[in-house]
């Protein structure tokens, strides 16, 4: 059977690789690069080349279909489980939050407040399920159980970095989600795990199955059409030819899949244009000397800067592995009409420059060796308030079109290497299970 893949990232590598070694797989990927939003740049430092993803990435001890992945792959040796120190920047001042009793001692909140907080941590600890929490407004869930002043001083900075004026509709579901796997740390702290070498070796370890399994990626390939006719994928088209096939798995965004079938795809068109997605832009920032001296890896930020955390990636992984320092300073944003999204390369990255300045009184420009500046309109679902409403199915209707990416249930309530890993595979399965039914 020959399949189709559209989309490079994690969803479409893993597919591919799941159903490489008994069809005949095809990868088209938009970009000149592989890896969707796990990609990485190749850089060089004193002679030496070094892979850093363009966005921070890291993954947590219950990212369990990843982490069988990589032991699939023979990659497990170069997993470390690393220490990472939090902090939260507010108004002027750094408050350490790694360990609970650090969290604890968060002096913008009174005592009462803290006690609060760490109720609702517990409280959310024990939920099993998130399904009910998906119609509730967070912050109408926060301001319920531990009241305003946590809500103000406490969640609402990190909601607004991360979903920006949509911060008020985001469902409570993704707040659970999201503090249940952050809280899931020790006394000690939060130890989170990345790959030596990066998330390139698992991105290339994939391709390398596809290709040796006779299959083909084509990079700088976007697909403009899927065709479907009788109710039934016919085959694709990418620069202007037609690519005939039995089935398509599309990993794209929701609104660009509504885009390639021309609206083709009865109830689910209208949902397709109705899942709302936000963008990134993140600089990557070349230094010769450690920006944060106290040793954290993540900065969430309170603060009048145009970006949401500071991220110094060798504060994390070992400076060694690069020999020059890595931090990254990044910010979501809400739609094209925003300046991170409007203004040229170097404007942001200026704009950036000057809230480090105005953060960081020692931090000098002179240190910098190099900047770059990685954007995508399309980085995660805004999950909204009944968002679960809108998670597409595996399957699109049409005979032979299958989904998995950012948008399916795996990566609902939160969205994942680990979700997209998972989604690949069960478009893949459900694609053969199809496949053995049909030739009975
Ligand atoms: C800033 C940031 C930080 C993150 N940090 C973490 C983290 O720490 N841990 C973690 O687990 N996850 C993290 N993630 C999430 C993780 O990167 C994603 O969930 C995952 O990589 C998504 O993979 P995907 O294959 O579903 O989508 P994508 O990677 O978006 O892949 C889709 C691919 O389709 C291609 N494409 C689109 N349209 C077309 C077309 N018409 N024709 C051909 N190709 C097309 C795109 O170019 C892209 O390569 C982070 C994401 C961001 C943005």
């Amino acid at each position: 059977m020959k399949i189709v893949i559209i989309g490079s990232g994690l969803a479409g590598l893993s597919a591919g690789y799941r159903l490489c070694k008994s069809n005949e797989v095809i990868v088209f990927e938009r970009d000149p690069d592989i890896g969707g939003m796990a990609a990485s740049y190749c850089l060089e430092h004193s002679g030496k080349k070094y892979f850093i993803e363009r966005y921070y990435h890291h993954i947590f001890r219950s990212d369990s279909e990843l982490l069988t992945l990589i032991k699939e792959l023979g990659l497990e040796k170069k997993m470390l489980w690393l220490e990472a120190k939090n902090a939260y920047f507010v108004d002027g001042k750094n408050y350490p939050m790694s360990t609970p009793f650090e969290i604890l001692h968060f002096k913008p909140l009174s005592t009462l407040d803290l006690v609060k907080l760490g109720l609702l941590v517990f409280r959310i600890r024990l939920i099993k399920d998130t399904t009910p929490y998906d119609r509730i407004k967070a912050k109408d869930w926060i301001l319920d159980t531990a009241g305003k002043s946590v809500y103000e001083n406490f969640f609402a900075p990190l909601m607004k970095s991360k979903f920006g004026d949509n911060a008020d509709s985001v469902s409570a579901a993704w707040l659970i989600g999201r503090v249940k796997i952050r809280s899931d740390r020790g006394k000690e702290g939060e130890k989170l795990g990345y790959m030596r070498g990066g998330f390139n070796s698992l991105v290339e370890a994939l391709a390398g199955e596809i290709t040796v399994n006779g299959g083909e990626i084509r990079t700088g390939r976007e697909v403009t059409e899927i065709v479907i006719k009788d109710n039934a994928v016919q085959g694709v088209v990418t620069g202007g030819e037609f690519i005939a096939c039995d089935a398509v798995i599309s990993t794209v965004e929701p609104v660009v899949l509504d885009a390639i079938t021309g609206g083709k795809l009865g109830t689910l068109h209208e949902t397709l244009r109705d899942i709302r997605y936000q963008g990134t832009a993140c600089a990557l920032i070349g230094l010769d000397v450690r920006l944060m001296k106290n040793g954290n890896y993540w900065l969430n930020i309170k603060a009048d800067v145009p970006f949401g955390a500071v991220i110094e990636h060798t504060n994390y992984v070992p400076f060694e592995d690069y020999g020059e320092h890595l931090v990254y300073v990044t910010s979501y944003f809400q739609n094209e009409k925003s300046t991170l999204w409007t203004q040229k390369e170097e404007d942001v990255i200026e704009s950036y420059m000057k809230g480090l300045e105005r953060m960081f009184p020692e931090f000098s420009r002179s240190r910098v060796r190099w900047t770059k500046l990685y954007r995508r309109i399309d980085t995660a679902p805004v999950y909204e308030k009944g968002y679960l409403e809108k998670v597409l199915p595996f399957a699109a209707g049409p005979y032979g079109l299958y989904l998995a990416g950012m948008f399916s249930s795996t990566n609902y309530p939160e969205r994942s290497m680990n979700g997209s890993v998972k989604a690949g595979f069960e478009s893949a399965e459900l694609l053969m299970k199809e496949k053995e039914i049909k030739s009975k």
